[in-house]
């Protein structure tokens, strides 16, 4: 059922955290990789985090049965179009790309007849980048969307299921459109939001840059973690997935008016119903076991 040889393109935080999670999963798959820059190929060597580092991406799927695309969205095209004729007949490519429909329209035009093609999304990450972010447990209990094509082959999608459960996921299935409208909603707005919150604190010169960061635990410190997400996977997810951001953004600006005239007007009970609804959203995510209810986020005190 698993797979006998694993490839890697992009050795960054999910690449290694999925290296890590399958070495604990005890999957006796071997694994290959490449980065682009010969750096970041270094310091995976260096690491021994696969059995071969690879200089190109031809040479790292050559034999694979599974490929794994965990580059930028912006960089999947390129990729796709170098590994297409090294690709090993009935060999599954899936990527972890943020956003889908972009993502399938740049790779699938690539691949070879004989070759499954099964789009996924890990919904877990961190503010951290590199092969030296990764760890084993970042996909425990989170939730790996796969978008199949809906002529997909059922044994290669049931393998790959089983992969990701293996890695301590849990898995759903959905079509690259929904996924991108869930993801504009669950993860691309609140990204924006919290770059546009922490900019504009930046801007602001009547409070110092010291006093910003010495009270940042009122609220502040929670947008700028975000904030902190790496440059160029954000540019690619707002770049791919427009319609759908947009969309949502328009409702987000609709709703920051009405609460901006309720603030105007006075009007504390349309406050506290919008407060008391968004609460029990909180409520909900702790119920399905997407975060803890401790304090502060579970921060602890030294
Ligand atoms: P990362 O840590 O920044 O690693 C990215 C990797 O891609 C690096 O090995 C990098 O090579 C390579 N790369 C960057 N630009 C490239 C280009 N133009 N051509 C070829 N290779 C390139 O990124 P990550 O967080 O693992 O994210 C990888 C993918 O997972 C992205 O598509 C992202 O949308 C998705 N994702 C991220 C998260 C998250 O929270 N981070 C969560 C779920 C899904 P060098 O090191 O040599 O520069």
């Amino acid at each position: 059922m698993t797979y006998q040889r694993v490839a890697f393109i992009g050795l960054g935080l999910i690449a290694s955290s999925m290296v890590h999670a399958m070495r604990r999963a005890g999957l006796a798959a071997s694994t290959a990789g490449t980065a682009r820059s010969p750096e970041t190929r270094a310091i995976v060597r260096e690491m021994a985090l696969l059995d071969t580092v690879c200089d190109t991406a031809a040479e790292a799927v050559a034999g694979a049965d599974l490929v794994v695309l965990c580059v930028p969205v912006g960089a999947m095209e390129a990729v796709a179009r170098e590994i297409g004729p090294h690709l090993a007949q009935g060999a599954t490519v899936t990527d972890v790309g943020s956003v889908k429909g972009a993502v399938i329209d740049a790779v699938a035009p690539h691949l070879p007849e004989g070759v499954h093609f099964i789009p996924g999304h890990p919904l877990a990450g961190t503010e951290h980048s590199g092969p030296r972010a990764g760890f084993a447990e970042l996909f425990d209990n989170r939730w790996c969307i796969l978008t199949p094509p809906e002529d997909c082959d059922a044994q290669a999608l049931e393998r790959l299921v089983a992969f990701w459960r293996s890695m301590g996921a849990n898995v759903d299935m959905m079509d690259a459109p929904h996924h991108d409208l869930v993801l504009a909603v669950t993860s691309h707005t609140p990204h924006l939001i919290a770059y546009t919150m922490v900019g504009v604190a930046d801007d602001l010169r009547r409070v110092t840059d010291s006093e910003v960061i010495k009270y940042s635990a009122a609220g502040f410190r929670d947008f700028t973690r975000i904030a902190a997400s790496d440059p160029t996977m954000w540019r690619d997810v707002f770049l791919t997935n427009r319609e759908a951001t947009l969309e949502i953004l328009g409702r987000f600006t609709e709703e920051l008016f009405a609460l901006q005239r309720a603030i105007r007007q006075g009007d504390g009970a349309l406050l506290h119903a919008y407060f008391t609804r968004t609460r029990a959203i909180r409520r909900g995510i702790i119920d399905a076991g997407q975060d803890t209810d401790a304090p502060d986020f579970g921060r602890v005190r030294h």
